[in-house]
C-alpha cells in the first residue's frame, strides 16, 4: 500500500509526510476514520513510507525489498495486533502465526476492509472478537525487543477499541513508557469508545469519509459498471468498505436469482416465467440492467471455463457455472450471450422489457431442450 493508492486525503498525506520528513513523528499516532474507510489504509501506507529506503516524491517507492516486505505483511520490524477470537493460553504460540497470516492476506486484497470481511476470511464468523489478555503480552514482549533491521519498529493496532479490558493495562503501560525508536499506529473506528488512557496519549489524525466519487471511481477501478457504482457510493457514506460490501451482497442475490431464472426455463415452467416477466417489467430500469448484465456476466464466464482462471467467481457460483458449461454446448452458451446483448440495447432504446424479458425465458428453454 503506498499514499497513491487511497483516494483524495491530501491533507492528512501532507502531515504524515512532513512529520517523517522532519523526524517528529509523534510515538503514539491514531488514525480515526468509519469503519471501510482510509484509516488501516493510511497506517500501512506510512508504514512504507518510513521503513521505504528509496522514498521520492512523497510517497514509498513500492518495489524496494522493504517496501515489498511491508505490502506482504512480512516486514519484521512491522507487528500487528488485531480482534480476534480468544484461544486458550497454551495453544496461542501455536496458532498465532495463522491469525496473522490471515490478517496479512486480508490487508493485501482488502486495505479498506470491514471487520466483518475479515471475520469472515479468517473463518471467524459470528464468534466474539477482541485483542486478549494473551495478545496484550506479545504486545509487551514485542515492545521490550530492538528493532531487527536497526530501523524505526512499527506497533500498528488495529480497532484497540476491541481490547479485553484485562488487556488495557499492558496498552497503557506501553503508551506511557514508549521506548526509543517504536511507533504504534493504532486505527480506530468508534474514537468515542476508547480508553482515554489511550486517546489522552496519542495524536489524533481524524480521517474524514470519502466523498461519493472517490468511492464510485474505486468501485469502477475494480470492474463495476458506472451506474452500479454510484449507486452503491451513495449508500456507503464515504466507506469504500462498506460500497463492497454491499456490491458483493447485490452479486449473491443476483446469482440466486439468476440461478432460479435459469431452474425455470430448464423446466420450462411457463406460468413462473410469465410472472417473472411481468416483475421484471415493473422493476426500474437500473434493476433491469443490472439483471441482465449479470446474466451476461455468468454465460460469459461459462464460455470462459475452459480457462477456469479467468472466472473470478469462488464457491457455489464457480460450481453453478462448471455445471452449466458441462449442460450447455459452447454454440448455444454464445446465442444466449448474443440475445442478452441484444435485449440490453433494447432496453436502452426503450423496448418492453416485460416482452423483452419473455423473449429470453423462450429463447433460453429452446435451447435447453435440445
Ligand atoms: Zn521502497
Amino acid at each position: 500500500m503506498q499514499f497513491q493508492d487511497i483516494p483524495g486525503q491530501s491533507p492528512v498525506k501532507t502531515a504524515l509526510i512532513q512529520a517523517s520528513e522532519r523526524n517528529k513523528m509523534a510515538h503514539a499516532q491514531l488514525f480515526s476514520s468509519v469503519e471501510g474507510g482510509a484509516g488501516l489504509a493510511l497506517a500501512l501506507a506510512y508504514s512504507s513510507h518510513i521503513l521505504c529506503t528509496n522514498k521520492a516524491g512523497g510517497d514509498s517507492c513500492g518495489t524496494c525489498p522493504s517496501c515489498l516486505r511491508v505490502q506482504k505483511g512480512i516486514h519484521p520490524d512491522v507487528h500487528y495486533f488485531f480482534p480476534k477470537t480468544s484461544i486458550k493460553d497454551s495453544d496461542y504460540d501455536k496458532k498465532l502465526g495463522g491469525f496473522i497470516q490471515s490478517f496479512r492476506d486480508f490487508i493485501q486484497e482488502r486495505p479498506f476492509g470491514l471487520l466483518s470481511d475479515f471475520a469472515l476470511q479468517a473463518g471467524y464468523e459470528n464468534k466474539v472478537l477482541n485483542i486478549s489478555k494473551e495478545d496484550s503480552r506479545r504486545l509487551i514482549k514485542t515492545v521490550s525487543m530492538k528493532s531487527v533491521e536497526g530501523g524505526a519498529k512499527i506497533i500498528l493496532i488495529w480497532m484497540p477499541e476491541y481490547f479485553h479490558p484485562s488487556a488495557a493495562n499492558a496498552i497503557l503501560k506501553v503508551l506511557e513508557e514508549p521506548p526509543a525508536n517504536t511507533l504504534f499506529f493504532l486505527v480506530t473506528h468508534t474514537y468515542e469508545s476508547l480508553m482515554a488512557t489511550i486517546t489522552s496519549r496519542s495524536l489524533l489524525f481524524s480521517i474524514p469519509p470519502f466523498s461519493e466519487e472517490e468511492v464510485a471511481s474505486y468501485l469502477q477501478a475494480k470492474d463495476l459498471d458506472g451506474e452500479r457504482a454510484s449507486v452503491f457510493a451513495k449508500l456507503a457514506y464515504g466507506s469504500i468498505g462498506e460500497a463492497e460490501q454491499l456490491s458483493s451482497e447485490a452479486d449473491d442475490l443476483a446469482y440466486v436469482e439468476f440461478r432460479a431464472w435459469m431452474l425455470d426455463c430448464f423446466n420450462n415452467k411457463f406460468a413462473d416465467l410469465t410472472s417473472r416477466a411481468e416483475a421484471f417489467g415493473k422493476s426500474d430500469k437500473l434493476a433491469q440492467r443490472s439483471t441482465l448484465q449479470f446474466a451476461l456476466n455468468i454465460l460469459r464466464e461459462t464460455l470462459l471455463t475452459n480457462e477456469p482462471r479467468l472466472t473470478t467467481r469462488t464457491g457455489e457460483e464457480a460450481t453453478f457455472i462448471s455445471n452449466f458449461g458441462k449442460r450447455v454446448s459452447a454454440e448455444n452458451t454464445q446465442k444466449m450471450y448474443e440475445e442478452l446483448n441484444n435485449a440490453i440495447s433494447n432496453l436502452e432504446r426503450n423496448a418492453n422489457a416485460k416482452m423483452a424479458h419473455f423473449h429470453l425465458s423462450s429463447v433460453f428453454s429452446e435451447m435447453f431442450r435440445k
